[in-house]
């Protein structure tokens, strides 16, 4: 070791802080200045350079590792000595060990480390260096398994999941303060209030989410849908051997209580309402093209709907054909024939008889939907727990994101089928027709009829109803 000797050796003694049970800080740098004191260098000449708190399994940049040790060995070359205590301190991944024998190679400069020799300048030394840094990997690697395992141990005996929630300090007991607006969010639910009035409620209340946040309707539909709030713990969730647990932390709302949520915010017929205002049109993607029928394309595939347009000589608004165009109609005068049709339908006094064969089968739906939500929601849970990994989780959702589409599809078309049923068991279900919103009476006619839009006669100067066909389903 010629450089040791001519005293031309730049010291950097590496030091690293983590949560396992390594030595201390100030250990570490004992035991590498022993070590130049031993090597014939000046120990107080060595410069320390320490990392706090960057654990082997995280794939975090040490600020002293990659902003101060490199630069230093990359500069100083072969005149430099780096000291650590152990090679788990030095490296956190065995990928790290080949880019620290490169650097070697390139600069010439050396390593020591106390509790362990070894030579990267010869092959044998970065062999058996390299087997250390593996062996060390595989123990980091056995913590996060034995941490997992951990986890699941805990979610069996019901302990309460290591992220807080809402209403409850960390460890389960009972947030006083919170509580109080989680069990006002849930009697605003049952009273029928919408998740927009919860939602400004619990906002008003002036407490924050466990993240910091203002409350999203999301965040308050996620909060009232909890299974925590009954006392669960969920584990394997979306799995085959999926366990519910009875927590061992005060539930703020009942079994039944929690049920009734979960059905009130999964409600087919309150997502409905919610989509489809945004048109404007009652026939728009509704209507069919009489032209398109005539030529068969209809009976081909998917029926060709009508969009929507304006005339250009005017304020004239209309349905155009939306494949060919070669069909428009002025919409306003369509749309009145189609909603007296309507009307004149539902005041007919067989109207019940509409309820035949629509008798939907939501529920049962509902719930099927619900469980496969819920497993998707406790997965996701479960792995902000670390009770299963990311391909688990990964592989759930997809799953079960496939199964939810299918039911959602169902759920569509019963929910429709339930509109009608609602709409037919009104008092005047005419009348009930004419005041709900378009989204509900593009839905009533959907369910009721086929809709298609016939050409007009040549130069004619007046509306004729016959060019609206109305085609009853029932
Ligand atoms: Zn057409």
């Amino acid at each position: 070791m010629a450089a040791t000797r001519n005293g031309q050796v730049r010291a950097l003694i590496y030091a690293r802080q983590s949560k396992d049970n390594a030595d201390g800080i100030d250990r570490q740098i004992e035991d590498c200045r022993r070590l130049l004191a031993r090597e014939g260098i000046d120990p107080d000449s060595a410069r320390a350079i320490v990392d706090n708190d960057v654990s082997a399994s995280s794939g975090k940049r040490r600020p002293g590792y990659d902003g101060e040790l490199i630069p230093e060995v990359e500069a100083g070359g072969r005149s430099v000595l780096v000291v650590a205590q152990t090679q788990d301190r030095l490296l956190r991944k065995p990928r790290e060990m080949e880019d620290l024998v490169d650097l070697v190679e390139r600069t010439g400069a050396r390593v020591m480390l106390v509790r362990s020799m070894f030579d990267l300048t010869t092959a044998m030394g970065r062999a058996a260096a390299r087997q250390a840094a593996v062996w060390a990997r595989l123990e980091v690697e056995q913590k996060a398994e034995r941490q997992q395992r951990q986890a699941v141990q805990a979610a069996e005996r019901g302990e309460c999941p290591s992220r807080r929630a809402f209403g409850y300090q960390p460890g389960g007991d009972v947030d006083p303060a919170e509580a109080a607006v989680v069990r006002d969010a849930f009697d605003r639910l049952f009273r029928g209030e919408s998740l927009v009035r919860i939602t400004d409620a619990m906002n008003a209340a002036g407490l924050p989410s466990v993240r910091g946040n203002r409350w999203s309707r999301k965040g308050v539909a996620y909060l009232l849908t909890s299974p925590r709030y009954a006392g669960w713990r969920v584990y394997h969730a979306g799995a085959e051997d999926e366990v519910r647990v009875r927590g061992t932390w005060p539930p703020l709302v009942t079994d039944a209580e929690h049920e009734k949520a979960v059905a009130l915010l999964t409600d087919p017929v309150r997502k409905v309402n919610t989509l489809g205002t945004a048109r404007r049109w009652l026939g728009s993607g509704l209507f069919l093209c009489g032209r398109c029928e005539a030529a068969g394309e209809l009976e081909q595939g998917a029926p060709v709907t009508m969009r929507t347009g304006r005339r250009t000589n005017g304020n004239v608004r209309t349905y155009i054909c939306r494949a060919h165009a070669h069909l428009s109609r002025a919409a306003e005068p369509v749309d009145a024939a189609v909603v007296a049709a309507v009307e004149a339908r539902l005041a007919r006094p067989d109207v019940a008889s509409l309820l035949a064969g629509a008798t939907p089968e939501v529920a049962g739906l509902r719930e099927q939907a619900d469980a496969i939500r819920a497993r998707i929601d406790r997965a996701v849970r479960d792995y902000d727990d670390d009770v299963i990994d990311g391909a688990t989780l990964r592989a759930v959702k997809a799953r079960r994101t496939a199964e939810l589409a299918v039911v959602q599809r169902k759920i569509t078309a019963a929910a429709r089928s339930s509109r009608l049923a609602t709409l037919a068991s009104a008092a005047d279900p005419a009348e009930a027709f004419r005041a709900a919103d378009l989204a509900v009476q593009r839905e009533v006619i959907d369910a009721l009829a086929v809709v298609v839009l016939l050409p007009s006669a040549r130069g004619a100067s007046s509306f004729d109803p016959a060019t609206v066909d109305v085609r009853w389903r029932h």
